[in-house]
């Protein structure tokens, strides 16, 4: 009987330091899918960006895992924030609208240039597209690879290396995003897009205000479309 009892109030001793823990940490959870509900509605869909498809996947990425430690409480703010290195991760809109443009979802195969923490790739395989993504500095790679991994991303191959050669084995893509400013279209990334196949790409002079663009290629011709004036950290090359 006294076992019994011991058992009971341990039970109870047990319940109340438990439980009542248990919904505060769901709410700490929740209050972060809040903050990125809000973050996609008023931010990103107000702007126009309008594509259910990549409004689903931004709600569903937790952007505050891409960001370090210290910057996790502006994780769901309308601004890029340091990663390290002296890289940074873009503004969320500027995620969104880069996504929408290029049209990802199942059964497209999408190369990304400038893994960093390797949330705009992690926002393209929420679409359900099959991503490639590389990254020149090998410090970020490797911690964007384990972050990625983590989260359970699956559809996502990532690589250490200067994306200016793009990656020749997995080639044609339907879509390329590059997400560092360059100052010319590099040539191997426009032929390794599939017929038909679109790249976003910043294109400018570093550390300045660069143009983003849209190129479509048609057969062995390429159109480009001046989408808006933006700032991306610049394009480095191997040395
Ligand atoms: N897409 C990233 C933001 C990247 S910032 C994100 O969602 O967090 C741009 C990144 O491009 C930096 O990490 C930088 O190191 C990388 N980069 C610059 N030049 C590159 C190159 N030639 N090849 C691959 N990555 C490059």
């Amino acid at each position: 009987m006294r076992i019994q009892c011991e058992f009971i109030a341990a039970i109870l001793i047990f319940s109340f330091f438990c439980f009542p823990l248990s919904p505060t940490v769901s709410a700490a959870a929740d209050e972060r899918a809040r903050e990125r509900h809000a973050m996609v509605k008023e931010q990103i869909a107000a702007r126009g960006v309008t594509d259910p498809v990549t409004l689903k996947a931004l709600q569903q990425v937790p952007r505050h895992r891409f960001v370090p430690a210290a910057q996790s409480r502006y994780a769901y703010e309308d601004r890029p924030l340091p990663i390290g290195q002296g890289q940074t991760i873009s503004q969320p809109f500027i995620v969104g609208y880069m996504t929408e443009i290029i049209h990802p979802g199942p059964g497209k195969k999408i190369l990304e240039i400038g893994t960093g923490s390797g949330y705009q790739a992690a926002v393209l395989a929420a679409t359900g597209a099959q991503v490639y993504t590389i990254e020149i500095i090998p410090e970020l790679a490797a911690s964007a690879a384990a972050r990625l991994q983590q989260l359970g991303y699956r559809k996502l191959m990532a690589k250490t290396a200067d994306g200016y050669y793009g990656w020749a084995e997995h080639a044609p893509f339907d879509a390329i995003v590059v997400t560092a400013a360059t100052e010319f279209v590099p040539p191997p990334l426009i032929e390794q897009l599939a017929d038909g196949g679109l790249m976003v790409i910043p294109v400018g002079t570093p550390y300045f205000v660069q143009t983003l663009l849209l190129i479509q290629r048609q057969g062995e011709t390429t159109s480009s479309t001046n989408l808006m004036p933006v700032r991306f950290v610049p394009f480095k090359r191997a040395e």
